[in-house]
C-alpha cells in the first residue's frame, strides 16, 4: 500500500506527521506522494480540503484518512494520540471505504470557447463585490427566479455543516446524494422576489446561473477563489466522482454534529 502524508504547517501537525513517517517507515509502508492509495491528512477540515484538491485528478483511486490536531472536525476521524491504532488499522486494511458526493461546477467564461470544470468537496459560491449580484437561476433547465443580493451558495452534504450552515442551510446526512442552494443576503421587497428558503436539489437535477454582465464576480470553490473573468453561465450538478475515506470505525453522523455544535454539557 502506497501512502502519502499531507499535513498543515502548524507545529503540532508537523510533529504528528514526523511521528507518522517514522511509524510507517518502521512498518514498511511505501511512500508515494504522486500516486498514493491512501492519503493521511494531519490538521483540520481545511487541511483535508486542500489535500482533496491536490489529489482531485486521481480522486477515484485514493482513499483519505484524517488525523485532527485541533478540535474534532467533520472530515477528521482520528485524534493525534491515536496514531498507533491508526497504523495498526492501516496494516490490516482490506479496502473498506465510505464515499461522499462531490459538486461538479461547469463554468462558461465569456469569450473563451472551452468551458472549465471544477470539483468541490464543501461548496461553491458566486458573489459580487462592487454591486448587487443579479443572476437568473434555472433548475433542471427551467427558469426559476431572478436573484438579487450578495450571492448564492451550492453545497454538498458534507459541506452542509460548513459555510452552508452559517447561511441558515440545513445540515444534510452525507448518505443523501443531494445538493443544497442557499442565499447570501437576497433583496426582497415588492419589486424583487426570491424564494428566500434553502433548497434541496434532487440528484437528477442541476442548477444553472446566468449572471448579469460584469467582471467583479467571484467564484469560490472550497477555499479557492476565481475572479476577473466574465462568467456567462455556471452549472452545478452532483459529480459522477466521489471522495472515498478509509473507514476503520464508525462514528454516527448526528453524534459528530452534536459534538461540534452543541457540546457534551447538554447531555443528561
Ligand atoms: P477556515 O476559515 O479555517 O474555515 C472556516 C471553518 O469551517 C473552520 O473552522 C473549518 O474547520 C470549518 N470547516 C471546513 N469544512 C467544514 C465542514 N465540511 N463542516 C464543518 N466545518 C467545516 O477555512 P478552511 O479551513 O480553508 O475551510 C474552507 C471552508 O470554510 C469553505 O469551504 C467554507 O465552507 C468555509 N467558510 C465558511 C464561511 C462562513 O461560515 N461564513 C465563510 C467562508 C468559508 P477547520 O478549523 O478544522 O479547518
Ligand atoms: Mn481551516
Amino acid at each position: 500500500m502506497k501512502i502519502a502524508i499531507y499535513a498543515n504547517d502548524g507545529r503540532q501537525s508537523m510533529a504528528v506527521s514526523r511521528k507518522l513517517y517514522q511509524k510507517f517507515a518502521d512498518t514498511h509502508f511505501i511512500f508515494d506522494n504522486d500516486h498514493p492509495d491512501i492519503v493521511v491528512t494531519v490538521g483540520g477540515d481545511g487541511t483535508l480540503l486542500s489535500a482533496f484538491h491536490k489529489y482531485a485528478a486521481i480522486i477515484d483511486s485514493v482513499r483519505f484518512v484524517s488525523v485532527h490536531t485541533g478540535h474534532l472536525g467533520f472530515y477528521t476521524d482520528w485524534r493525534d494520540d491515536e496514531i498507533d491504532d491508526l497504523v495498526i488499522s492501516l496494516q490490516s486494511d482490506n479496502g473498506q471505504s465510505v464515499s461522499y458526493p462531490l459538486l461538479d461546477i461547469h463554468v462558461k467564461y465569456k469569450g473563451i470557447a472551452k468551458a472549465v470544470n471544477y470539483l468541490a468537496l464543501n461548496e461553491a459560491t458566486l458573489k459580487r463585490s462592487n454591486a448587487t449580484m443579479v443572476t437568473d437561476v434555472y433548475i433542471g433547465g427551467e427558469f426559476f427566479e431572478k436573484f438579487r443580493g450578495d450571492g448564492l451558495c451550492v453545497s454538498t452534504p458534507t459541506g452542509s455543516t460548513a459555510y452552508n450552515k452559517s447561511l441558515g442551510g440545513a445540515v444534510i446526512h452525507p448518505n443523501l446524494k443531494v445538493l443544497q442552494v442557499t442565499e447570501i443576503s437576497s433583496i426582497n421587497n415588492r419589486v424583487f422576489r426570491t424564494l428566500s428558503s434553502p433548497m434541496i436539489i434532487a440528484p437528477s437535477d442541476w442548477v444553472t446561473l446566468v449572471p448579469s454582465a460584469g467582471r467583479d464576480y467571484s467564484l469560490t470553490v472550497d477555499q479557492q477563489n476565481y475572479h476577473g473573468k466574465q462568467i456567462e453561465q455556471l452549472r452545478f450538478k452532483i459529480s459522477k466522482k466521489s471522495i472515498h475515506f478509509a473507514k476503520y470505525r464508525h462514528m454516527q453522523f448526528w453524534r459528530r454534529v452534536q459534538d461540534a455544535f452543541i457540546g457534551a454539557e447538554y447531555e443528561n
